[in-house]
């Protein structure tokens, strides 16, 4: 497969296929034994002439006549046999097929499966050759034009069909590719196949439904991989070739050489003996991709330390994006695999795509790249990590946010400022304290968060961790849970001195799970709050523990009925155009499940009275079982 702009061999996966409007050309034939006509239709007419063999469906009853007969070709008059072959589709156009070398890889394969003698047509730089003739000179486009004209004024041309095709394009000039005879270095794969697909079993997909790319793509493969390139810039292939009698001297193991500049490093040929002016030096360069799929042998140093490089592979995490499945992913699990005999990762971590905020891909040309230098320099990288993990599903696309990097910002003052209010107690000592039913049951909440989160960090999410971390740390443990304890830790109300230490405690229990499981997410200022409460240690160096894990008293559930009942007075008050530090004159009602709450219900509110059940009457009925009976 061969781009004549780029003028280099291309890989399969450098093929990107498009939508285009095709026109199909429908062109007379003559039989030769019987001197009747037959219509083909292509898309490929400048082809004419590299056209070997006719073929028409088994199954297609309309041409078992033509059975062993031959077909003259129009203008060129070359006699070619007409046979049956089930590539022959029996709707597309006559169900009769001209055979050309080369339209698409499915004519390579026909040529080589009948053993046809391929004529190209076309030069490496887009033009066509001698062998086309009259067209000779002429760039494909132009060729197409000029035999179509030529064949409708000598009456060959039937008709002529637009229909829309998916072309095989390069996928850096998006330029039609051709078929033309090249020799190039090939690495083979098609026969490891089946092994690359075992090796693929061999790691963890996150997410999982992302391996079906790489499966479908490994299977998909029709020839082998194509590395050499005639490109200027790239890796130098490392090798010499004896010309007089093809022998091919390898570079030393190791060692970067450019052959077409430098001397082999054998003074004869080590086969023939041929004298050093024979030996000539390789030009070409390797596929990109050729170097880059060794990449995580190159930083393991596997060239000096085989086992070792292998133990760092076996603990190894690919993140990429599903971009380059069947590139980065899968040159590097074949090429690792061929030459260590194993995975190149445990796990491999697939990405969806940055979108802009309209949700399209960015690209230079629409001038909707964002750039986050600017970002990173106004708002923090912890802001920016924020938008990153919060804007998208592992493996989905995610579109950039400044909301979300904002957002991102304001959970980091909001963090330090938690950090200010829970240090400016004292930690209280083993004994000294006493839980509250609702410290029970903010610890019992956050421990079952801390869970789940933990639970997505081993599926190596960080999308329903950050928004399950945000969601305890400031709607529920900052605006619930801090607030209704104030009036407690400044001892404006009579608790006990245990009980005031009761929620100190659960301060530093919880505001300590939230900044460790924020820490991935967030490393820098969780590490500045760390530091801050632990003399300089750093969050990163900090293990969650199964024991932080585990708490098995109090319910939940007291914590979901508090910021129901917090969230139906404030509103209330908002209504009643009241400040939210000011005094209700009202006797509130909650739901029984309030009830080890309903002091301080009444203290952070500043109500007359808060009481359990259900009124007989009341003023206004703020839903959830929460009634309100004004005082006058
Ligand atoms: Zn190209
Ligand atoms: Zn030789």
């Amino acid at each position: 497969m061969w781009c004549p702009r780029c003028r280099t061999t291309l890989a399969e996966a450098e093929i990107e296929f498009v939508k285009a409007k095709r026109k199909l050309y429908y062109i007379k034939f003559k039989v030769k034994e019987t001197n009747e006509d037959i219509v083909i239709a292509t898309t490929r007419p400048e082809l004419l002439n590299a056209c070997e063999v006719v073929i028409y469906n088994p199954k297609d009853e309309r041409y078992k006549n033509l059975k062993g007969k031959h077909a003259i070709i129009p203008l060129y008059n070359k006699v070619v046999p007409i046979l049956e072959h089930e590539y022959a589709k029996p709707e597309f156009g006559t169900g009769l097929v001209m055979m050309c070398s080369y339209g698409d890889t499915r004519d390579v394969w026909f040529f080589r499966e009948l053993g046809l003698k391929a004529t190209i047509l076309i030069n490496p730089d887009g033009t066509m050759n001698e062998k086309s003739g009259f067209l000779k000179g002429l760039k494909i486009d132009e060729a197409r034009e000029v035999i179509a004209r030529r064949l409708k004024d000598e009456g060959y041309l039937v008709k002529v069909e637009e229909y829309e095709a998916e072309i095989p394009v390069c996928w850096r000039c998006k330029t039609p590719i051709e078929f033309i005879h090249t020799r190039e270095y090939f690495l083979k794969q098609l026969e490891f196949k089946d092994d690359i697909l075992k090796v693929a079993d061999m790691m963890e997909f996150k997410p999982l439904e992302h391996k079906t790319r790489l499966e479908l793509w490994v299977k998909s493969l029709a020839m082998d991989w194509p590395i050499s390139r005639t490109r200027f810039y790239g890796t130098e292939i490392p090798l010499w070739r004896c010309k007089r009698c093809g022998y091919v001297i390898l570079a030393e193991l190791g060692k970067y050489v450019r052959p077409w500049k430098e001397p082999p490093p054998v003074s004869s040929c080590p086969k023939c003996g041929a004298p050093k002016e024979f030996i000539e030096g390789e030009t070409r360069t390797f596929d990109t991709w050729f170097d880059s799929s060794i990449s995580v042998l190159y930083v393991t140093r596997w060239l000096d330390d085989r086992e070792g490089s292998l133990k760092a592979l076996s603990r190894a995490l690919r993140p990429q994006g599903y971009d380059i499945i069947r590139t980065w992913l899968y040159y590097t699990i074949l090429r690792v695999w061929l030459l260590t005999g194993k995975p190149p990762f445990k796990w491999v971590r697939i990405t969806g795509m940055g979108l802009d905020e309209k949700g399209r891909a960015m690209h230079k040309s629409l001038g909707n790249v964002i750039y986050p230098g600017p970002y990173l320099e106004r708002y923090g990288a912890d802001a920016f990590r924020y938008w990153a993990a919060a804007s998208g599903k592992l493996g989905s696309d995610y579109r950039w946010s400044l909301n979300l990097v904002k957002t991102g910002l304001m959970f980091c003052t909001k963090l330090v400022n938690m950090a200010r209010f829970i240090t400016s107690f004292d930690e209280p000592r083993e004994g000294t304290y006493k839980l509250r039913e609702i410290d029970k049951a903010m610890i019992k909440y956050a421990v079952k968060v801390a869970k789940e989160v933990a639970r997505s960090y081993k599926e190596l999410d960080v999308f329903e961790p950050i928004h399950k971390l945000y969601d305890l740390a400031w709607n529920v443990f900052a605006s619930n849970y801090l607030e209704l304890i104030k009036p407690r830790v400044y001892k404006q109300v009579n608790f006990s001195d245990e009980e005031v230490n009761g929620a100190i405690y659960t301060l530093y229990k919880v505001f300590r799970l939230i900044i460790k499981l924020l820490s991935p997410i967030m490393p820098f200022v969780t590490d500045y709050i760390w530091r801050s409460m632990h003399n300089g240690k750093s969050v990163h160096r900090e293990k969650l523990s199964d024991k932080e894990l585990e708490f098995k008293e109090g319910d939940e559930r007291l914590v979901d009925a508090l910021v129901k009942i917090n969230s139906a007075i404030w509103k209330l008050k908002k209504k009643l155009n009241i400040r939210f530090s000011e005094a209700l004159n009202a006797i509130v009602y909650v739901p029984d499940i309030a009830r080890p709450i309903v002091d301080d219900i009444k203290y952070l509110h500043k109500i007359t009275e808060v009481r359990i059940g259900r009124p007989t009457e009341w003023d206004e009925d703020l839903g959830d079982g929460i009634y309100v009976k004004f005082l006058r």
